[in-house]
């Protein structure tokens, strides 16, 4: 019986596909980087064709590793990098171009633009965004503007737009299927995420043909089926959703006022408002969250630049760690950071504080600090960082967080986690699968395919690795908030 299911994981730095069984537990894992290419200072690209190579060989070497064949598989899944942004020939299926990722700065004028002709405002009150290069909409029109004749060809539907779930649903059918999800429809900065549609005023501000645009779907639903040739057997295509999304899916936040933190480079903080948008005072997203198929439901967004990469740079810049890892037993050898406070502000500040020139600094030194409390200070800015975007979104919530699920790489650290739980006074709670992007997309796909029955069946509903409770005194957690706080307005460009 075919009761596996195979999420693809398309990420920024590389492709992964991982099987799971009806338990939720992985099967197997396969990985394949990809290259990140940089043509200018502040540009980033990628290859479409690589994107596509490395993720359906990861997805044949899982399957292999696991000793399965397609038809052991129920269903896919795709989790995907947001906001990156392709375009192609829909009869030749050739790319006009690399993709645009994420983090390319190159239409930061662009936004400059929509800004002083006043748009930020509406933009804000429909995509639940806040007008920056980051989001699809101005990397699409830049592709329009830098290939012949582009905007006339898309008018006539030859072109094609998509982000990278879409690139990938529409070679894994041939051709055949030109769709992708709400999720990253509302990633776009072109979609309307309260009418649930691409908004006709957006696309004609941004002189966007709507006939290059996918159709949008339920996160949870039929796609399509795979090429037979590919895996060996057509397989249903049943889910889809953004990393992000698919994470906070796979750490099972399906209810209000749930929320989870990815602990990667940066962290990604997301809270489930259910089917309510909340619409931030306090510098956060309002995005789509998923729909499985009876309506949108949505949730609030914050992420923190700097977080486990503030550990790469102790590790890479300043020498005072040979892994990772070991910044747990250092950090531990001190009772404390002996006031000294560590704000990694190396790229600006994101939410709450959108400060883009604020930069770093190392606060309250004295005579007998030393690389452990450096170390310490470090791992306590991570948690500083993400307390100060809960705290956002608990003034922009309807109900206070309860409690926050974690995962991404640096949860491993549990010195990390104990602060975190302190210094926000709710638990953490670790899950025994950190691969939960993967896992939530596989289980918006098995959702649909009745490998699993409903949301209250999914398996790690309630499997919990271990969870920190907070064990700091109110007066305490209030001194040390404090003088973050002081750090922090010390490093700010503007007060
Ligand atoms: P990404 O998906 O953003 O590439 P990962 O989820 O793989 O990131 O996490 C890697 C990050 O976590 C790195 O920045 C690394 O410094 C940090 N990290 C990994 N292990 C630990 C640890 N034990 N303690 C603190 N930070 C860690």
């Amino acid at each position: 019986m075919a009761d596996h299911v195979l999420a693809l994981d398309q990420g920024t730095t590389s492709s992964r596909a991982i099987v799971f069984d009806g338990s939720g537990a992985i099967v197997s894992v396969a990985q394949r980087e990809t290259r990140q290419i940089c043509p200018q200072p502040g540009w980033v690209e990628q290859d479409p064709e690589e994107i596509w190579e490395t993720q359906i060989e990861t997805a044949r070497l899982a399957l292999s590793k696991a000793g399965l064949t397609a038809r052991d598989v129920a269903c896919i899944g795709i989790a995907n990098q947001r906001e990156t942004t392709l375009c192609w020939d829909r009869r030749t299926g050739e790319p006009l171009g690399n993709a645009i990722v994420w983090q390319c700065r190159r239409t930061a004028p662009a936004c400059d633009d929509l800004r002083a002709r006043g748009l930020a405002e509406v933009i804000q009150a429909k995509t639940g965004l806040v007008v920056d290069a980051y989001f699809s909409a101005t990397k699409l029109a830049w592709i329009l503007d830098h290939s012949p004749d582009a905007r006339r060809r898309a008018a006539r539907g030859e072109l094609a737009f998509g982000t990278v779930d879409t690139w990938l649903l529409w070679r894994l059918t041939g051709g055949g299927v030109h769709a992708t999800d709400v999720t990253n429809a509302s990633r776009t900065m072109l979609f309307d995420i309260h009418r649930t549609r691409w908004d006709e005023e957006l696309l004609a501000e941004l002189a966007i043909p709507p006939e290059a645009l996918p159709a949008v779907r339920p996160s949870s639903g039929a796609f399509g089926e795979t090429g037979k040739d590919l895996l060996g057997a057509a397989v249903p295509i049943a889910g889809v959703a953004g990393d992000q999304q698919a994470a906070l899916f796979g750490q099972c936040c399906q209810r209000e006022g749930m929320a989870k933190n990815t602990y990667g480079t940066g962290c990604f903080l997301l809270m489930n408002t259910g089917k309510r948008p909340a619409a931030s005072r306090n510098g956060l997203l309002t995005t789509i969250a998923w729909d499985l198929g009876s309506g949108v439901e949505y949730a609030i967004e914050g992420s923190v630049f700097v977080g486990g990469a503030v550990i790469q740079w102790l590790r890479d810049e300043l020498g005072l760690l040979r892994a990772a890892d070991e910044s747990e037993d250092l950090a531990r050898s001190v009772p404390d950071t002996g006031g000294v406070y560590v704000v990694p502000a190396f790229v600006g500040l994101g939410a709450p504080y959108w400060d883009q020139s604020a930069r770093g600094a190392i606060l309250g030194l004295t005579r007998g600090v030393g690389r452990c409390h450096i170390v310490r200070a470090a791992l306590e800015s991570i948690a500083y960082q993400s307390a100060d975007v809960l705290a956002a979104m608990n003034r922009d919530a309807a109900s206070p967080l309860r409690e926050l699920r974690v995962d991404g790489g640096a949860c491993a650290n549990n010195f990390l986690l104990q602060f975190q739980a302190d210094i926000v006074g709710v638990p953490v709670v670790r899950p025994p699968v950190i691969e939960t992007t993967a896992l939530g997309v596989a289980y918006l796909a098995g959702l649909a395919t009745g490998v699993w029955a409903s949301p209250d069946d999914l398996p790690s509903r309630r499997l919990v690795d271990r969870r920190f409770e907070p064990s700091m005194t109110d007066e305490e957690r209030e001194r040390r908030m404090s003088g973050w706080r002081q750090a922090v307005e010390r490093v700010r460009s503007r007060p």
